[in-house]
């Protein structure tokens, strides 16, 4: 019983009518790549690179950087990684790169933002990212795109980089957290391979709530009506284009907010690693036609708290 319950994490995470659902995880250390694998996670879908440039007094070179990222390639024995770019600003800040106080940090020089600011350490992270590329499916993914310029931006320097080093095709993504995406989608899907919704910047740009704030962050909820408005009209987007859209905030760990998730349209879900197993078995436990139906039903809900209501009423026995 035991063992099989330890062997389950291996097995994909199939609804009860036949759908499946991409069950990743989100890591920020190259040694979590190999933990992700063994917890059942059938890829990265969010590696938080910033963590290799916190704690230090000068950012890691090129060949550091290579290290770290082709020593994750390799530990995914072939499972595609998305490695999103620097998102350093807003809640993290790196007192090495000098950066000019600002009053509202989470609305200022920001994930590719800063990135634009120092296209230095933007290009030598694509170096290092595209060299190590060569070693196995590595996806780009930029964080906190607000615009299709900001995009094609990105994208032209990536271009550019990616032939300096001779690397080949390279999938690039984009994080959906900033509204502005949200109502762009339908563009900016034409210019990429997939989205990953960050529910946790989403919810507190659409909110107007400060993640961090101690006394709003505990009602910015994720699984809010206008977050999933927010999410059903990505996926609209994504599908005029063709491209899939998944997530890696942190209500797509969470049991209510994977089955709606799900039942949305995502075809991925990254999340931490421990909750790799878990939101498994709760997918498996469910049809994808009453994930779908709750979803509906979630968005005709007033508030998260009603929606969580719904969500335990329709499926009893989910934490
Ligand atoms: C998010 O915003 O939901 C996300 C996954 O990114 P981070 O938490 O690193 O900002
Ligand atoms: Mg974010």
């Amino acid at each position: 019983r035991r063992e099989a319950e330890r062997l389950d994490r291996y097995k994909p995470a199939i609804t009860t009518d036949g759908k499946r659902v991409e069950i990743a995880a989100n890591i920020s250390d190259p040694k979590e790549a190999a933990t992700a694998i063994e917890a059942g996670a059938e890829g990265v879908g969010l590696m938080r690179t910033e963590f290799l440039f916190l704690q230090r007094e000068f950012p890691p070179d090129e060949e550091e950087q290579f290290e770290a990222y082709r020593t994750m390639v390799r530990a995914m024995n072939g499972l595609p990684i998305i490695l999103r770019t620097l998102d350093i600003g807003g809640d993290k800040n790196v007192p090495y790169l000098r950066m000019p106080a600002e009053g509202n940090p989470f609305l200022g020089v920001r994930g590719i933002r800063l990135c634009f600011e120092r296209e230095d350490l933007f290009r030598t992270q694509l170096r290092a990212m595209l060299r190590a590329s060569k070693e196995g499916p590595v996806r780009i993914m930029y964080p906190m795109i607000a615009t299709p310029a900001e995009l094609a931006k990105a994208k032209a320097i990536t271009e550019q980089v990616r032939r300096e080093v001779g690397a080949g095709p390279v999938e690039i993504g984009i994080m959906i957290e900033v509204p502005s995406a949200v109502v762009m989608a339908d563009r900016l899907a034409r210019e990429v391979s997939f989205f990953s919704i960050g529910t946790n910047d989403l919810t507190q740009y659409v909110l107007a709530m400060d993640r961090l704030h101690p006394v709003l962050a505990p009602q910015a909820d994720g699984l809010h009506p206008a977050v999933l408005r927010m999410v059903e009209r990505t996926v609209a987007g994504a599908r005029a284009a063709g491209i899939w859209v998944g997530a890696c905030g942190g209500i797509a760990g969470d049991p209510a907010g994977a089955v709606l998730l799900a039942g949305l349209g995502l075809a991925e879900l990254s999340v931490a690693i421990p909750a790799v197993a878990s939101v498994k078995a709760r997918l498996r436990g469910i049809s994808m036609a009453d994930a779908e139906a709750a979803a509906r039903a979630a968005l005709d809900c007033a508030d998260a708290a009603e929606v969580r209501a719904l969500v335990r009423d329709r499926f009893p026995g989910g934490a």
